[in-house]
């Protein structure tokens, strides 16, 4: 477990990876903080993100984490400032050691990056979250987020951000255990830092594959394995390392890769350059306050002492260490303090002192598993309610469709006639006007034809009700057949229809009208019944200049009235409103 304190960088008890990308703020950094210090509330959202993004960069993680807090809480925030808000917060959370919250905003930031296509957002968020999840060891959680971080660099083509999601993969497999994987993906990340100049990524990508190489020289030591190659090769990367940090004057950095490379200088056995290493190490920390990288440089030195047979100068210098309260804020340091401090007081036959050790290194491991299993359990528990409440979000969405779609269906259902599916009365109303308004500037006119079956109560009577109700059915294919969409097609009463023609001359109504009756007596309504015959009479009105509905419809009946009257089964057509002349 590695611990967060105030550091810019992460620190792993012992090792070093660099964790963090750096922020190129320079000297005007200073100048923009003291601004925002004064005019803190009267902020814009802008300049409070990018505040939270500075104090990033100082390692003031509580200030940062308040600012990205607030720019949450602003009314006038929009998802992208929101989803920036996220982001920062993730990492402050992330530094100030709570990963649960570290990874909701993660998520949360994700979804929206995803959703807006923003590859290189997300890939540093994936990169975050690997982190957060490899942090807490739940690797398999971390892999999917390093593999995202990868993909989703290569997608916008961005070498810097390739560059961390590579060294990110690195770590993440060295952590599973993966050692060749993790040197492998180190590698490839060395070669695109080299294509960038950049001194900050270079040192990254040298400190850290020398770091996992001392990773895969202890795992080769452990299998009785020849590892002086990786040993070897971490060496070189790690003294480089030190250069660079030196010709920048990082004195941060340089401290780092000193610590890394006493670890390495103890594996090769070269116990008195790792002593110099740990010693200038120390002065750096010391001087510069970096108490993480101190307490460890010490815990180091012990163990050179150790190694070099002074048992009880290194158990003092153990115990002195255990005294020091920092050291219980890092619970894998005070467990390879409480082991060291075991196996000497076993070896010098100390049973008691041996066995007060045992117990506090299985009350520390078993502290460790139990917070890491709890934190784990929170994590995938904060997981799973993001991923609740993206299907509420999505199931109510649906509700509403479903209610749109049910409105619809009630709507049609008091707009149409059950029977033959035709518009009703209640449709007429409404659409009439809407045609009437649409055809006010048209010179062709609206024609109305109302139409009835000829002695259908005979139809009734003879063949059946049910019969009755199959001929109205088929009427209405064919009234749909003779109408166009612009047009409506009503079944006004019992065996009544009214068609009312957009755009049509008289002539080409009652045209169609003669059509429609030709469709009607040709049919082979015996198929319906035996012996059935069937005929309709219509009656067609073109609306005139400024008449009112009902007097037109009214025309329209009345000729209908003159068709039944002349003999049925014809169209008779209603003569223009006689103009009044005064
Ligand atoms: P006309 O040629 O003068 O129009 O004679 P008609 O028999 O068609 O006229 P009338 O209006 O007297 O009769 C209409 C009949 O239509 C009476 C009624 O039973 C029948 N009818 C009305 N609605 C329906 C229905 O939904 N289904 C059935 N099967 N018959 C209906
Ligand atoms: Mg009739
Ligand atoms: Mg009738």
């Amino acid at each position: 477990m590695s611990r967060n304190g105030s550091e810019a960088v992460c620190v792993r008890a012992g090792r070093y990876p660099v964790l963090v990308e750096p922020q190129t703020a320079g000297g005007c950094t200073m100048i923009l903080n003291d601004t925002a210090v004064a005019g803190e509330l009267s902020m814009s959202l802008d300049d409070l993100l990018a505040s939270s993004k500075r104090a990033r960069a100082q390692g003031e993680h509580r200030l940062g984490a308040d600012q990205a807090e607030e720019a949450l809480t602003r009314p006038e925030a929009t998802p992208g400032q929101i989803a920036r808000a996220r982001e920062l917060l993730m990492m402050h959370r992330l530094r100030l050691g709570d990963y649960q919250a570290s990874v909701k905003q993660g998520l949360l930031a994700l979804e929206y990056y995803t959703a807006s296509g923003d590859r290189l957002a997300q890939s540093k968020v994936h990169c975050t979250l690997a982190l957060a999840f490899s942090d807490t060891a739940l690797n398999e959680t971390a892999l999917h987020h390093v593999l995202g971080a990868v993909a989703a660099a290569r997608a916008c083509a961005n070498p810097t951000a390739e560059f961390w999601a590579l060294s990110r993969s690195s770590l993440v497999h060295g952590a599973m255990g993966d050692a060749v994987r993790s040197v492998d993906l180190g590698k490839q990340a060395l070669v695109l830092a080299e294509a960038l100049h950049d001194p900050e990524t270079s040192f990254t990508a040298l400190n850290n594959l020398g770091d996992t190489y001392l990773t895969m020289a202890r795992a080769m030591l452990s299998r009785d394995e020849d590892a002086s190659q990786p040993f070897t090769d971490g060496l070189v990367l790690l003294r480089e390392a030190v250069g660079l940090a030196q010709q920048q004057q990082n004195p941060f950095q340089e401290a780092i890769a000193r610590t890394n490379l006493v670890s390495l200088l103890i594996g090769l056995g070269r116990h008195d350059e790792a002593r110099e290493q740990g010693r200038q190490g120390k002065v750096l920390s010391t001087v510069h306050g970096y108490r993480s990288l101190e307490i460890d440089i010490d815990a180091q030195l012990a163990e050179l002492v150790r190694a070099s047979g002074c048992f009880d100068e290194a158990t003092a210098m153990m115990e002195a260490q255990l005294v020091n309260p920092d050291v219980d804020d890092e619970p894998a340091l005070l467990a390879k303090l409480h082991r060291s401090l075991y196996e000497m007081h076993k070896a010098g036959g100390r049973f008691a002192q041996a066995l007060a050790h045992h117990e506090q290194l299985h009350a520390v491991t078993l502290l460790m598993t139990v917070q890491t299993a709890g934190l784990q359990a929170q994590m995938l528990i904060n997981t799973i309610e993001i991923e609740q409440a993206r299907h509420e979000v999505e199931k109510s969405q649906l509700e509403v469709g479903v209610e749109r779609l049910r409105a619809k269906e009630l709507d049609d259902q008091a707009n149409t006639d059950p029977l033959t599916r035709l518009l009703n009365r209640r449709a007429l109303d409404r659409e009439l006007p809407w045609l009437m308004g649409h055809d006010e500037k048209g010179t062709r006119p609206l024609c109305a034809a109302m139409i009835d079956f000829d002695h259908f109560k005979q139809v009734n009577d003879v063949h059946g009700h049910a019969t009755g109700d199959r001929v109205l059915t088929v009427m209405a294919s064919m009234l749909r057949a003779v109408t166009r969409g612009t047009d409506l097609a009503v079944r006004v009463g019992g065996e009544e229809f009214l068609l009312v023609f957009a755009e049509t001359s008289l002539a080409e109504a009652t045209a169609a009208c003669e059509r429609l009756l030709t469709s009607v007596r040709g049919y082979d309504w015996g198929s319906l019944a035996p012996g059935l015959a069937c005929t309709v009479s219509a009656g067609v009105a073109a609306l005139e200049p400024n008449e009112p509905v009902s007097a037109w419809l009214a025309r329209a009946d009345a000729a209908l009235y003159e068709a039944k009257h002349s003999g049925r089964d014809r169209v008779h057509v209603a003569q223009p409103v006689a103009v009044a002349i005064p």
